[in-house]
């Protein structure tokens, strides 16, 4: 059955739209819902059953745990324990917000959230829709990124109904996410914490409130041999349906037009700016928080595009910049430096 779509205003949720995707959530259903950083899919947390409905609707490998949603610090005593006095400290300060704290998981939750480990990743979403949603269907709320596995996050609500429209139960149409791009996942059962996945906010962003962060990036892209920290990171992520080519030299990016007709350029307005071709911008580079909110959005509307692939350049990689170059990384299935190896990479495909 098709998923039911339902309108709302981000910022100002109609209560009618709300209860009746709670109605969804406290029946066990899947709703496909706006947070500030990219849409969740979600289900009642405390069901292993709802659960179940993310896995396969998403096809997530079974071994990748699910982040919960929470609305109220009792919500996260029920599914936590011995949450230290300074992790709750900075929890005041920085939820609701786009980090995700990894704690230590009480037996409530159910395994196939947490694939069995024995921590739990939790955040507070700063969304009016998605926190009216978790208070209303009155449980804490499991919801990994709205998309099929492997494949971009989604920013906007036409690519959910697009992706997810035959097997979700509901969908909120709500528009564009604010961030465009996922939470900061930090491990803050372990001194010192250690960054798990960037996001929204960089190590530095989040030192005021949580101290020094080391950041574990171990991806078994680049290096096979070692265990992920974050399960999903062992896995193919954010990748569009053509291949994606990370330009590191930015004289050969700008040449491109001159080399091959058959690939879509996708860079700041500033790197694009006069090259020939159905190009795709990022917005304004000064900008990164605009580059990171067109990034997936971008990934997409190359998969729509005719081209053969799509080169993308580097950015900044000062705050939300780290999490951009984090997604770009992991979605490119070449780096390429040089305009031999392009033609030889370019000519294989
Ligand atoms: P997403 O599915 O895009 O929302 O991402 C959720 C991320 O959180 C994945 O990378 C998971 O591996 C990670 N995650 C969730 N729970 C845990 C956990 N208990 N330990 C480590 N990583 C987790
Ligand atoms: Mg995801």
């Amino acid at each position: 059955m098709p998923a039911t779509v339902l309108k709302v205003d981000q910022n100002k949720p109609d209560p009618v739209v709300v209860n009746a995707a709670a109605r969804v959530i406290t029946g066990g259903g899947t709703v496909v819902f706006p947070t500030e950083t990219v849409y969740g899919l979600g289900a009642n947390a405390l069901s292993a059953e709802a659960c179940r409905k993310i896995f396969s609707a998403k096809r997530r490998p079974a071994d990748n745990p699910l982040i919960i949603h929470i609305c109220s610090m009792s919500q996260l005593d029920s599914i936590c324990r011995n949450v230290p006095d300074t992790v709750r400290t900075a929890m005041e300060r920085i939820w609701p917000g786009p980090v995700t704290l990894l704690l230590e998981r009480k037996q409530l939750v159910p395994d196939i959230v947490t694939a069995g480990l024995p921590t739990v990743a939790v955040r507070m979403p700063a969304n009016p829709v998605a926190l009216a949603l978790i208070e209303r269907s009155g449980t804490p709320i499991a919801a990994p990124s709205a998309n099929i596995a492997t494949r971009p996050s989604i920013v906007d609500s036409s690519d959910a109904i697009k992706e997810l429209g035959n097997v979700v139960d509901m969908i909120l149409d709500a528009g564009r996410t604010y961030f465009g791009i996922e939470s900061t996942i930090v491990d803050v059962t372990r001194k010192p914490y250690v960054m798990l996945r960037p996001g929204v906010y960089s190590p530095d962003d989040l030192k005021p409130f949580l101290g020094e962060i080391a950041s574990d990036m171990r991806n078994t892209k680049e290096n096979g041999s070692q265990v992920p920290l974050a399960p999903g990171m062992k896995y193919t992520h954010y990748s569009p349906n053509k291949p994606l080519i990370l330009i590191t030299d930015e004289e050969l990016f700008r040449k491109i037009p001159s080399i091959t007709c058959r690939v879509t350029l996708i860079g700041t307005s500033q790197m694009i700016r006069g090259l020939a071709g159905d190009n795709i911008s990022l917005g304004d580079g000064e900008n990164t928080y605009e580059v990171a909110s067109n990034l997936f959005k971008a990934f997409r509307e190359l998969e729509d595009k005719t081209s053969l692939a799509g080169c993308i350049h580097p950015i900044s990689e000062k705050g939300i910049g780290m999490a951009v170059m984090n997604r770009i990384g992991k979605a490119a299935s070449r780096t390429i430096g040089s305009e031999t190896d392009l033609r030889q990479y370019l000519d294989s495909l």
